[in-house]
């Protein structure tokens, strides 16, 4: 809970006053006792009956009191609690957003989202918890003591040889209830990954006849979850019925002695009768304290996991790299070699220069790094070798900000977002109608708003279930090209278009985007055969390099895949 304390800093002074309160209610809750002792002994004596009445008055009005108090404090008590929390959480949120691509891989989506849920749930509990209880439960314990020792100094040494007892009890199942909390979170996050994948891949898993096996596999997750729950919840409900086993056992101590103590005229009725009192405070008190470290146990775990998450470096800081271009190109690889995982390469000695408003072309079977490319271009990962430079300037000096303006970017599966079409071409940005349905034109996405008969307001459903295929990658090039960019990236973008459209599409980018540097990857010979420059891929190395023609003379797989797509007469147009 350390890690967290910034953010209940700025709170202190209110949780003092929380406290405070919760200090004055716990006084009133001490000192009923005490006064109904006074009215039994007082009662007893004749003529006394003013006495009683004035205690009897004083009684009720600790108790008004006690609950005013009470409600007030609890009632502060949620409110700064909130606050902080949706402090952590709104701080956890950015941070999320500011991931590197790395940093999210390591964290990973599920997790991400448990940590800004459960987790910041779990914290709210305590720090609420810790201010109803936390100032309490010891003013009761320690008052209660202290009332016990004043009324009868010799019974009141039973509860206190017995408190040690159960400190030992608590201390053991914190100890062992913090590693088994912290792995329920762990858990919880496969638990939320498997349900993410089911209901994002809900119709190819039906279309596959996976359902028996997804179940199967979520049954899997969740039974561990469960495990461990369990596991940590049996532990941690010895702490209740131990303790109040160990006090039921001293109140029975209490209530013998007393009796013989009575009998021997060394005590008065009254005496015993407040005593038990104290005693069920006490109890309570005990009971509160060590609810308190069952929560402290899930919160700790839980506040671990946050700071983890707060406390993440910058993870691509602006780096400053020397320049010594003389004739820039507008991109330019030089030897770049990257790893994701640091085992193995998945890019190795790239190079290639691309002037402004030419075309590169980027082939190659599945997994071959294609997409690992556009993901160093635009610093989603940071080389682990060579130099990435737009217009001779290493793109890692470059402020994050600018380098993402240059870019209009489809990525392969890209996202479609619920709203309508002019939200999801605009995106956020401050771009004119007018822009838009130019934009779209220019992707083939015309005839979607002629379709849909609200035009650029036709509602989009959520992940763009009302489009289909061919349609969500045209609104995706439509976003791409609305913002007028330095530098087009289309990655796998029009792999559902048909060939006509997929043509006109290209015409259309060459004749209105000619200053737009391109980057294009395709399956598709036809795609790239125009581009200024085609590589192709295998296994994160280069193994064809040139125009579509070079590439028929040098490159056998090239050469294989232009026959087997286009056969030998398309291949010559
Ligand atoms: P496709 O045509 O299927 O889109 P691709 O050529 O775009 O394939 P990449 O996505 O660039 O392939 O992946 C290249 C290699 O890097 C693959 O072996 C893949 O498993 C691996 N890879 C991709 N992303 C990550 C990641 N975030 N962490 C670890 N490895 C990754
Ligand atoms: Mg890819």
């Amino acid at each position: 809970m350390k890690k967290i304390y910034p953010y209940i800093k700025p709170f202190i002074g209110y949780i003092l006053l929380t406290l405070l309160i919760k200090v004055a209610a716990s006084m009133a809750d001490l000192i009923i006792p005490y006064l109904m002792e006074s009215i039994l002994s007082v009662g007893a004596e004749a003529g006394n009956a003013s006495k009683v009445y004035l205690y009897g008055s004083l009684m009720a009005l600790c108790a008004i009191l006690g609950l005013c108090f009470n409600v007030l404090a609890n009632r502060m008590s949620a409110v700064s609690a909130g606050k902080i929390t949706k402090s952590i959480r709104h701080d956890l949120f950015k941070k999320t957003m500011h991931f590197s691509a790395r940093q999210m891989d390591a964290v990973t989506v599920s997790s991400a989202e448990s940590r800004l849920t459960s987790d910041t749930y779990n914290i709210n509990q305590i720090l609420a918890r810790v201010q109803r209880i936390g100032i309490r439960a010891p003013i009761l314990l320690v008052g209660g003591i202290a009332m016990m020792l004043i009324i009868d100094a010799g019974l009141a040494l039973i509860p206190i040889a017995l408190l040690p007892i159960i400190a030992l009890i608590t201390y053991f199942v914190t100890k062992h209830s913090i590693p088994l909390y912290t792995k329920q979170q762990t858990i919880l996050d496969r638990v939320v990954r498997t349900v993410q994948e089911n209901i994002t891949g809900v119709r190819v898993i039906k279309a596959l006849s996976k359902t028996e096996h997804e179940k199967e596999r979520f049954n899997v997750v969740n039974s561990e979850l469960n495990d461990v729950g369990e596991k940590a919840g049996t532990i941690t409900a010895i702490t209740m019925p131990a303790s109040s086993l160990v006090l039921n056992l001293g109140l029975t101590i209490v209530v013998i002695l007393g009796a013989i103590r009575v009998r021997g005229g060394h005590t008065e009725p009254s005496v015993i009768v407040a005593f038990l009192q104290y005693f069920t405070l006490i109890l309570n008190a005990m009971m509160g304290v060590t609810r308190i470290f069952v929560m402290w146990s899930k919160a700790e775990a839980s506040a671990q996991r946050v700071a983890e998450v707060l406390q993440l470096p910058e993870d691509q800081p602006l780096q400053d790299v020397e320049n010594i271009e003389h004739s820039p190109a507008h991109i330019e690889f030089k030897d770049v070699t990257f790893s994701y995982t640091g085992c193995g390469e998945n890019i190795s000695h790239l190079s290639f220069r691309l002037e402004k408003g030419q075309t590169l072309g980027i082939l190659g079977s599945t997994g071959s790094g294609k997409s690992t490319i556009l993901n160093l271009l635009m610093r989603l990962y940071d080389v682990n070798d060579g130099q990435i430079l737009l217009n001779g300037q290493d793109i890692r000096s470059i402020e994050p900000a600018q380098l993402t303006s240059k870019f209009g970017i489809v990525f392969q599966n890209d996202f479609i977002a619920e709203g309508d079409i002019a939200h999801n071409i605009r995106f956020f940005r401050d771009i004119p109608d007018e822009k838009l349905t130019i934009a779209a034109q220019h992707a083939q996405a015309e005839s979607i708003l002629a379709e849909k008969e609200a035009g650029l307001s036709s509602a989009v459903a959520i992940r763009g279930n009302n489009l289909s295929g061919g349609q969500k990658q045209r609104l995706l090039i439509a976003r791409a090209l609305a913002g007028d960019p330095e530098i087009l990236v289309l990655d796998d973008a029009s792999s559902a278009l048909d060939y006509q459209t997929d043509a006109l599409l290209r015409k259309a980018l060459r004749e209105n985007y000619r200053n737009t540097t391109t980057v294009l990857v395709a399956q598709r010979v036809s795609s790239l055969r125009h581009a200024d420059l085609i590589l192709v891929l295998s296994d994160g190395q280069v193994i064809g390099c040139g125009t579509h023609n070079d590439l028929m003379d040098s490159c056998e797989e090239y050469r294989i895949i232009a026959h087997t797509q286009m056969g030998a007469e398309g291949v010559q147009v």
